[in-house]
């Protein structure tokens, strides 16, 4: 069996709400197995929990309860060596706007007491694509630059895990472009990467793994192969020509009729061709004066996944 870079259990965040707010339990009750040199994706809607898991992991939200072990080591028991395995680029663009893409990592490289002899500044700032801007001031540096930035230094004191908190939110299409590139090559070096996304595609295209998390729980857990298998549900918008007297049935069907008289038809693609459906829909004695297919998007699939548990 791999082992596992991660091991979560139990965990709960409640943030004490400030002044009249009433307490917010982001996470409640998370366990997590994230094995190693996979590239896991977190997949949720805004507001689910995953910068919450994310800051836990890089020791920037401190939990309410559980465990979480990160290389093998307690986060609890020790601290350090849990700290130093992992580099976590943050969902925020938080950057002191005084230093310089260098004076950053040679900065951030001290804080995690990598010797001298062993920064690679220059490397690092290659890879992202700054040697350009090595010394250019912060506050000169465009968004993507700055995200570029963030990365470079979450890689200074050589993690063996790197954890991206939504990386290609806002971000155009080249930059998306350079930064899974560097994640799969990063992972072909032998890094574990964690990956937090609210995009399906994006998960579906660069993760082996993905765990579903709403309202602060993983409500699925599979390889990403399997959960799309189980996400492939359709839904046909038939406008009749006229109002049907009965309504289409078939083995696999789910059928209702709209306000305006059209009717939403529910399948699974796999199970149940288009075809079929039109010919049930055909069958009902209905002439089809226009159609339109849907694919289930994110918020179908977490109420299905919810539902069906
Ligand atoms: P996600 O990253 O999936 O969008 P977050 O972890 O950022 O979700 O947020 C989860 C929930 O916790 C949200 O309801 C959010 O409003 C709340 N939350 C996040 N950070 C704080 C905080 N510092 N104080 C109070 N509530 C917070
Ligand atoms: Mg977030």
């Amino acid at each position: 069996m791999k082992a596992n870079a991660i091991e979560i259990r139990g965990l709960t965040k409640t943030y004490s709400g400030r002044r009249s707010e009433p307490e917010k339990t982001a996470l409640s009750g998370v366990n997590l197995d994230i094995p190693q040199g996979s590239v896991f994706g977190l997949l949720g809607p805004n507001g689910a929990g995953k910068s919450t898991l994310i800051n836990i992991l890089a020791g920037l939200v401190v939990k309410s309860a559980g465990e979480v072990m990160i290389w093998g080591f307690d986060q609890d028991v020790n601290p350090r060596q849990s700290r130093a395995s992992i580099g976590v680029m943050p969902q925020e663009l938080n950057l002191d706007p005084f230093f310089t893409p260098r004076a950053a990592l040679e900065v951030q490289a001290g804080l995690y007491g990598v010797p001298k002899s062993q920064r690679r500044s220059d490397e690092i700032l290659r890879l992202v694509g700054l040697e350009d801007k090595a010394e250019a001031y912060a506050r000169t540096l465009s968004g993507g630059m700055r995200r570029r930035l963030l990365l470079a230094k979450a890689l200074v004191h050589h993690p063996q895990i790197l954890v991206l908190d939504e990386p290609t939110a806002g971000v155009d299409i080249e930059l998306r472009r350079m930064l899974w590139e560097n994640v799969r090559r990063l992972n072909e070096q032998g890094m574990t990467i964690i990956l937090t996304t609210h995009y399906l595609e994006e998960a579906e295209e660069m993760c082996d793994e993905i765990a579903i998390i709403n309202l602060g729980q993983v409500v699925a857990r599979d390889s990403t192969e399997n959960l799309l298998g189980r996400l492939d549900s359709k839904t046909m918008i038939i406008h009749p020509e006229t109002r049907p007297a009965r309504l289409p049935e078939a083995p696999g069907l789910e059928v209702e009729e709209r306000a305006d008289g059209a009717l939403v038809v529910s399948y699974h693609s796999a199970r149940t061709p288009a075809e079929e459906v039109l010919e049930a829909v055909r069958g009902a004695g209905i002439r089809i004066r226009d159609v339109k297919t849907e694919q289930a998007d994110l918020q179908d699939v977490f109420l299905e996944l919810t539902r069906t548990r």
